[in-house]
């Protein structure tokens, strides 16, 4: 943010949200800037980053997809064996505690693949909190498990049924909520999403990934990675990845965007590589859009990547091109889903393999002896039973 105003990424971000949120936004903010400091908030978020999630994740030296690419180095970050199998839990432990905090007893969420909306059920069960979960109804269909999963820790799901009814329209009805719930009720935002502070603060969670694995990294290596892959769809485990990279300028970046179908509106998530400057959900960033400047439905074989906008951060970053941001069609994520599974015996999450197929580019052009970290953000099990689907003829679906 720099010398810029708090909240703006070069011209992106800010709080364009109703004003009924404006006193909630700031009180959320100031009890950020105080916490974020304090020895024993610190503490206590480490306490559960370790003792809960399982952090620090490792970095795996991924011999056989280096040996297969046959360029630079692969490493993993494996955020896939965090507890609930993502990214997602660093920020839901971080904002529970905010909640604990500002004295909040309900926690709400959206949630697209599942992911957030688990680890947010997750932590409102380890807290004793009272949490609601709105996913799309859509969502709910082709991301069953995930739908049981929060039902079974004790949390509601409110199935969200207008427009595409997937994650666009669930954060819309979560900040409906959180409007008229101000008062008893703290709104997890699952991605580096939404009006100020919400990007901040999701992004300050998700550092720890990048933190890590900058040092792990010099550990073994003694120097920084030549360059770092991470998918994006609000872009939370890819801003959570570049933090402490971002002033290496030396270290090259590249995001992963969700190319879909095709480059036709409704046919992809390619928000930074077709978005246009607008306003959603409180905050001004990219934005798949028509002429009319209506927000236009994205598309993803992956429900996670599946938003038309995307974190005000990754837009800046890539105006201002630290990083490179590239799209990986629905047919090209499946085959990367594929080759990482039978090449390194891990199983990713639909939205990583849109960053392994990325970084096999990457990996080729950079040549041998050198060094590429791919943020693994999430494990696969959610995506089998589709990816079958798909490959038996099924199509993607809608
Ligand atoms: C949610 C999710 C994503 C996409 O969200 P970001 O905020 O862009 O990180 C990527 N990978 C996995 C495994 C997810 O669960």
């Amino acid at each position: 943010m720099g010398k810029n105003k708090p909240g703006y990424f070069g011209e992106f971000g800010g709080r364009y949200a109703p004003e009924i949120l404006t006193e909630a936004l700031e009180e959320l903010e100031s009890t950020y800037n105080k916490l974020k400091n304090d020895k024993k908030f610190k503490k206590e978020l480490a306490y559960y980053l370790k003792n809960y999630v399982g952090r620090p994740s490792p970095l795996t030296f991924a011999e056989r997809l280096t040996k297969e690419w046959g360029g630079a180095r692969i490493w993993l970050k494996r955020e896939d064996l965090n507890h609930t199998g993502a990214h997602k839990i660093n920020n839901a432990i971080g904002q529970a505690l905010l909640a604990r905090h500002m004295g909040k007893k309900r926690i709400i969420a959206e949630t697209g693949a599942g992911q957030h909306g688990l680890a947010t059920a997750t932590v409102g069960a380890m807290f004793g909190l009272e949490t609601i979960i709105y996913m799309g109804a859509v969502d709910v269909k082709r991301q069953n498990l995930n739908a049981k999963k929060i039902t079974m820790l004790g949390a509601k799901i409110l199935p969200v049924t207008s427009g595409e009814a997937t994650l666009k329209e669930a954060t819309s009805e979560a900040m409906r909520d959180w409007a008229l719930n101000v008062s008893t009720t703290h709104y997890i935002v699952g991605s580096a999403i939404g009006p100020h502070p919400f990007p901040t603060i999701v992004r300050d969670l998700q550092a720890i990934i990048g933190l890590e694995a900058k040092k792990q990294f010099r550990k073994v290596a003694d120097k920084l990675p030549d360059a770092v892959v991470a998918c994006v769809g609000g872009g939370s485990n890819a801003i959570g990845m570049f933090h402490e990279f971002i002033k290496e300028k030396k270290v090259l970046l590249f995001g992963a965007e969700a190319g879909g179908l095709g480059s036709k509106p409704g046919e992809h998530s390619a928000t930074i590589t077709y978005g246009k400057t607008g306003f959603i959900h409180g905050t001004k960033t990219l934005i798949i859009q028509d002429e009319f400047g209506q927000i236009v439905p994205a598309h993803s074989v992956s429900a996670g990547l599946d938003y038309p906008g995307v974190g005000p951060q990754h837009a800046h970053l890539a105006k201002s091109s630290r990083v490179d941001y590239r799209m990986v069609t629905d047919e090209q994520a499946i085959a990367s889903f594929l080759e990482v599974s039978r090449i390194e015996g891990i199983i990713p999450a639909l939205e990583t393999a849109h960053a392994f197929y990325v970084a096999k580019d990457v990996a080729k052009s950079l040549g041998k002896k050198k060094d590429l970290i791919i943020c693994l953000s999430g494990r696969g099990d959610k995506d089998v039973e589709e990816v079958l689907r798909i490959m038996a003829g099924g199509g993607a679906h809608e």
